[in-house]
């Protein structure tokens, strides 16, 4: 599968990126913005999100707390076997009616202590991404100046804690990406099969006139087949 070869490669790369990213250069950066959450709450609805990424770790904590009917297949499928069935590398939290978080209740999160890793981390980031020129370059703080409160004093030891978590989140959610593409590749020729964009396309058109559709969710290294409609 030459084109998950390609893929795996950039995201081994993306992920010694992050491990070298230099943390004073992190740091200045995070001090110098002096972001501070407001608790305005926009990032638990669909202003800013349009859904929540759960690592494996997230998930398993949330059907603990919440059970599994707070999970949904994490949406944008990746690929579509010559049999029509999806495949998506994890599990997102349910939206509510509107697309608020279906934790987002009365201003709060009803399950904070037990939040996914991206709501912790959350404006600051570590990836390269296009900006609005076509460069790609890296991108430290999502959303500025449409959210929050800047210039305010964070400590070295406040901002080395974010880069800690940042550094950590970003780099598990390569690893979960790259263990599912090569779970992809293992499952596809073990059962014969083979991505085909012909019914990926097809399958979104169905899926979008409230047909059902199966998806496999890769989940602590195996899939788990979810039915899903609108
Ligand atoms: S889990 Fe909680 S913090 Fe995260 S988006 Fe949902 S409501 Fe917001
Ligand atoms: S992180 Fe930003 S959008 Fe989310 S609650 Fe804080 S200020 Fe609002």
């Amino acid at each position: 599968m030459t084109r998950n070869s390609t893929k795996t490669d950039e995201f081994e790369h993306e992920i010694c990126g992050i491990i070298d990213f230099p943390d004073d250069r992190f740091e200045e950066i995070i001090r110098e913005v002096g972001f501070v959450c407001d608790c305005c709450g926009r990032c638990c609805t669909s202003e800013f999100n349009d859904h929540v990424f759960l690592l494996d770790e997230d998930a398993e904590r949330i059907i603990e707390v919440a059970g599994k009917e707070a999970l949904r297949p994490a949406p944008y499928y990746e690929f579509c076997d010559n049999l029509g069935r999806f495949y998506v590398m994890g599990y997102a939290l349910m939206n509510k009616p509107g697309g608020s978080c279906i934790f987002y209740t009365g201003g709060r999160c009803e399950h904070y202590s037990d939040r996914p890793e991206i709501c912790r981390i959350f404006p600051y980031m570590l990836h390269r991404e296009e900006d609005d020129e076509g460069n790609i370059d890296w991108r430290q703080i999502g959303g500025m100046d449409r959210h929050g409160l800047y210039h305010s004093e964070i400590s070295v030891e406040a901002a080395r804690e974010i880069i800690d978590a940042v550094k950590r989140y970003e780099i598990a959610f390569l690893r979960q990406k790259l263990a599912f593409l090569h779970k992809i590749e293992d499952h596809f020729r073990k059962h014969g099969l083979r991505h085909s964009q012909q019914l990926y396309d097809r399958g979104m058109r169905e899926f979008k006139r409230g047909e059902e559709i199966e998806v496999y969710v890769f989940f602590m290294g195996e899939f788990i087949m979810e039915k899903r409609s609108i």
